[in-house]
């Protein structure tokens, strides 16, 4: 058999060789990174539709790579998930996130600030303790702690999973379900669990003034959420007609690119006094 152009043979295969040789060279300088002061933490703020106000910010992780440049943590996060590097790079996104919203509270009063927290952490035996520590530690207070979990927490042990939250719920932390209606959700779950909020996934907010099976879907979860006395935020919010049909179906916390990207610290400090006073 002779391939009939060979050069095309080799294209493919070189990219798959170099989509390879990435990813074990990422996985190696991971371990290096943290030392190495290359990952940052962006932040991007959960407005309250109605008065303006920005109530909340999500921590969003960087990794800018000495030689590829930013690397998303779509592509780096999975690597760490995998070798058992998210739980101290978990550590580090919670240390500095407490220490870095502390900062901030002088410009905007009880600002409060999600994590993101991979269900390998939570796997950890001694999670709740490890949060309360960081707690501790930094100062914070624990009201404005939110953690952000993914349906995929529902494929543990559902009763450590329980105590888990329950423990961190008892001790004032906010506990958020994210990208919901992707994934293991179940409605059953959102009964059972204490949440506090339910993040709805930015595909079902894509363009939702135009699709009608969206809209019947984001008004069943709002109800649903409106009957557990969850909150409700919309997540990927891009336009002012998607923002539109939220208010009209009363969710309220709108987070997306409408209103501003992940900023830096920095950014989020100028963003925050002029939005805020
Ligand atoms: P996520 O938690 O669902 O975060 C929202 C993602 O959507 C972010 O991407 C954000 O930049 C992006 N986004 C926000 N508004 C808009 C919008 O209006 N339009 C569009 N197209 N995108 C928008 P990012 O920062 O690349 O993060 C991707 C995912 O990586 C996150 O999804 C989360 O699952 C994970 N991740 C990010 N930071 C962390 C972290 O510190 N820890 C853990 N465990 N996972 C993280
Ligand atoms: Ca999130
Ligand atoms: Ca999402």
């Amino acid at each position: 058999y002779q391939p009939e152009d060979t050069r095309l043979y080799h294209f493919y295969s070189q990219e798959i060789l170099d989509i390879f040789f990435r990813k074990v060279i990422l996985e190696t300088d991971l371990h290096y990174a943290l030392d190495r002061n290359e990952f940052q933490l962006y932040y991007q703020p959960q407005v309250n539709a109605i008065t303006g106000k920005v109530i909340c910010v999500e921590a969003l992780i960087r990794w800018k790579h000495p030689e590829y440049g930013m690397i998303p943590p779509a592509e780096f996060i999975p690597i760490a998930e995998e070798s058992g590097f998210i739980i101290p790079l978990g550590e580090w996104i919670l240390k500095t996130a407490c220490t870095q919203i502390q900062t901030l509270q002088s410009v905007v009063n009880n600002l409060n600030i999600a994590v993101n927290i991979s269900a390998c952490q939570l796997k950890t035996a001694n999670f709740s303790e490890k949060i309360m520590e960081i707690i501790t530690e930094t100062g914070i207070a624990p009201e404005l702690l939110e953690l952000e979990l993914t349906e995929t927490i529902f494929i543990q042990d559902i009763e450590s999973v329980k105590q888990k939250l329950t423990a961190l719920s008892n001790q004032g932390i906010k506990i958020s379900i994210d990208d919901f209606g992707t994934g293991y959700s179940s409605f059953k779950y959102l009964q059972e669990f204490s949440f506090h909020n339910l993040k709805i996934e930015r595909y079902f907010i894509s363009n939702i003034d135009h699709f009608k099976n969206k809209q019947a879907l984001v008004k069943s979860i709002i109800q649903t959420a409106d009957n557990l006395k969850l909150n409700i935020i919309a997540e990927g919010v891009e336009t002012k007609k998607e923002l539109d049909w939220l208010i009209n179906n009363n969710c309220e916390i709108v987070q997306g690119y409408f209103f501003s990207p992940p900023l830096s610290i920095e950014e989020l400090k100028k963003f925050l006094s002029r939005n805020n006073s």
